[in-house]
C-alpha cells in the first residue's frame, strides 16, 4: 500500500484588542451585544467618508512580528481586496497584498510566510426569515498570519495554533478565544504519495474553513487527510475546493470549487497613505522590539533552568500556559528561597499549586486576580508540609481554609488543631488499640499478606483524625506486628 504524506499550511485570523476600530473611531467592544451600536459613516462605508490608520493595531502586528523573529517591513501599504459579500458593505475589504507588515519568522518549528493587517467583516446570522447583519464587528482590526506549507501532521498544526494563541495573549494584543471567534483557523491540506516524493511539488490543495476550536483543528485536518487518501486509493481525483467543517457530524462538506485562483482585483488603497517607519515621527519599531515581554518559549527555558522543572513536562507546560499561575509560582518560590527552601521544596510547591490549588480554583471558578491566598502564605504552607509539621491530608484542608478565608496557614493549624502528631507514645497507644480490634488483619499480615498493613495504617490514621505522621505510624505498626 502506498504511504501518503500530508502537507498542511495554516491561515490564522485574530481580532486585535485595540480601543477603537481599524480605520475609524468606533469602539472595539467584543462584549457589546446590541447590534449596530458601534458604527459610523466610515465603517458603514458611506460615500465620501475617509478612513485613518489605527496606530495601536499596527504596533500590535509589529510586536507579533518581532515575537516570531520575522522581518518588519519599513515600507508597507494597504490594498483593496474586491469581492462581493453581504457582510462587506464597501464591496471590498481593506487588507494588505504585496507589502505586508511582516515577512518570515518561525513559531514552534513552523516557518511563517507573512503577517498582515486587515479589517474584519460584519457578522451575519441566519435566524428565521432572511439574514441579519450586525456591523459592530465590521472594521475591527484583524491580523492574518499565513504559515508556509510545511506542517506534516494534525498534531503539529494544533501545537502551532496553541502556541500562537499563547503568544498573542502574552503580548496582550488579542484574547484569541476560538470559541468567541476572536481567533479563526483555516487549514490548507494536500497529500502526496511518499515514495513518489519529487522536489517541491505538492498535491491538490483543499481549504478547510469553519474551524472553531482547538479540537476541531485536529479533527478537521485528520479527517481531510483520510478523505483524500481514500479518494486516491480508489483511483479518484482530488478537486481543488473549499470545504466547511461540521464539528457535530465530524465531517466536512463542500462549500465551493475553485478551478482557478480567485481574482480579487487588488489595488492600492487610494484613501490611505503608505506606511513608512523610516520617516520622522513614525512608529518607532526599535522601541517596540525592546519592550517585548518574556515569551512563552523563553519562559519554559528559564523555568526549567532556574527551578529545575523538567523540560517538556506537563506541569511546566501548564505553568507557562497560564500567566497568572506562572506569576504566582515565581512569587511564592522567591518567598521559599528566603526561608531556605531548595529544589525539593519547589517541587513540592509545584504539586500543591498545579493540582490542589488550581483544582480548588477551577471548582470555585476563581481567578488569580481574586485569589485571597498570598504567595507568602502559600510558601509558608509548603514550608509547614515540607517540615512534616502537618500531614499531607491536613495540608489539603488547610489549603481549602486558606482559599476561603485568606488566613495565614499557621493560624489555621492552631485554630483547627491540625498539628501533626509525632509523639511516639500517643501513636503507640492507638496502634495497640487497632491491633487488638483487628485480629483478622493482623493474622493475615503475619501470614505474609503485605497489603493487610495498609488497612491497619488506614484504621490508625482515621483514629488519629489524619494527624498522625504516616511514616511513623507505619514504622511503629511494623515493630509491634513483628513482636
Ligand atoms: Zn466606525
Amino acid at each position: 500500500m502506498t504511504k501518503y504524506e500530508p502537507t498542511i499550511g495554516l491561515e490564522v485570523h485574530a481580532e486585535l484588542k485595540t480601543k477603537t476600530k481599524m480605520f475609524c473611531g468606533c469602539l472595539n467592544d467584543p462584549d457589546e451585544t446590541t447590534p449596530n451600536v458601534n458604527v459610523c459613516s466610515i465603517c458603514l462605508a458611506y460615500p465620501g467618508s475617509l478612513p485613518t490608520i489605527n496606530k495601536e493595531a499596527v504596533k500590535a502586528i509589529i510586536k507579533v512580528g518581532y515575537a516570531i523573529g520575522g522581518e518588519i517591513l519599513n515600507h508597507s501599504k494597504f490594498d483593496r481586496k474586491s469581492y462581493f459579500y453581504p457582510d462587506l458593505p464597501k464591496g471590498y475589504q481593506i487588507s494588505q497584498y504585496d507589502l505586508p507588515l511582516v515577512r518570515g519568522g518561525e513559531l514552534r518549528g513552523v516557518a511563517v510566510e507573512r503577517i498582515h493587517l486587515e479589517e474584519d467583516t460584519a457578522r451575519s446570522s441566519h435566524a428565521g426569515e432572511g439574514s441579519l447583519v450586525d456591523f459592530n464587528r465590521a472594521g475591527l482590526p484583524l491580523m492574518e498570519l499565513v504559515t508556509k506549507p510545511v506542517i506534516k501532521s494534525a498534531e503539529e498544526a494544533l501545537r502551532f495554533a496553541k502556541e500562537l494563541q499563547l503568544t498573542l495573549r502574552y503580548l496582550g494584543v488579542s484574547d484569541a478565544d476560538m470559541e468567541k471567534g476572536q481567533m479563526r483557523v483555516e487549514a490548507n491540506v494536500s497529500i502526496r504519495p511518499k515514495k513518489l516524493f519529487s522536489g517541491k511539488k505538492l498535491g491538490i490543495k483543499v481549504e478547510l474553513k469553519n474551524i472553531n476550536s482547538f479540537k476541531a483543528v485536529k479533527d478537521a485536518i485528520e479527517n481531510e487527510t483520510e478523505r483524500q487518501k481514500k479518494l486516491l486509493e480508489a483511483g479518484e481525483r482530488i478537486r481543488q475546493e473549499t470545504r466547511g467543517w461540521n464539528e457535530n457530524r465530524k465531517e466536512s462538506f463542500p462549500q465551493r470549487f475553485k478551478e482557478e485562483a480567485e481574482d480579487y482585483r487588488y489595488m492600492p488603497e487610494p484613501d490611505l497613505p503608505p506606511m513608512d517607519f523610516d520617516k520622522e515621527g513614525a512608529i518607532n519599531t526599535q522601541e517596540i522590539k525592546e519592550s517585548l515581554p518574556e515569551l512563552p518559549e523563553q519562559k519554559r527555558i528559564r523555568f526549567a533552568k532556574e527551578y529545575g522543572l523538567e523540560e517538556g513536562s506537563d506541569e511546566l507546560e501548564r505553568l507557562v500556559d497560564d500567566r497568572g499561575e506562572a506569576e504566582f509560582f515565581e512569587e511564592f518560590v522567591s518567598e521559599l528561597k528566603i526561608t531556605g527552601g531548595g529544589k525539593e521544596m519547589v517541587k513540592l510547591g509545584v504539586n500543591y499549586l498545579d493540582s490542589d490549588l488550581v483544582g480548588i480554583m477551577k471548582e470555585e471558578k476563581a481567578t488569580w486576580d481574586s485569589l485571597k491566598i498570598t504567595p507568602e502564605n502559600f510558601a509558608e504552607l509548603i514550608t509547614i508540609v515540607g517540615g512534616n509539621k502537618v500531614s499531607s491530608r491536613s495540608a489539603k484542608d488547610i489549603l481549602r481554609e486558606m482559599f476561603a478565608t485568606g488566613d495565614d496557614p499557621g493560624n489555621i493549624v492552631e485554630r483547627m488543631d491540625l498539628t501533626q502528631i509525632v509523639d511516639e507514645g500517643t501513636i503507640e497507644n492507638i496502634i495497640k488499640e487497632m491491633i487488638g480490634k483487628n485480629a483478622a488483619a493482623v493474622a493475615d499480615f503475619r501470614k505474609g499478606k503485605e497489603t493487610a498493613i495498609r488497612f491497619l495504617i488506614g484504621q490508625s490514621m482515621a483514629k488519629l483524625r489524619g494527624r498522625g505522621n504516616p511514616a511513623l505510624v507505619e514504622k511503629l505498626l511494623r515493630e509491634h506486628l513483628s513482636k
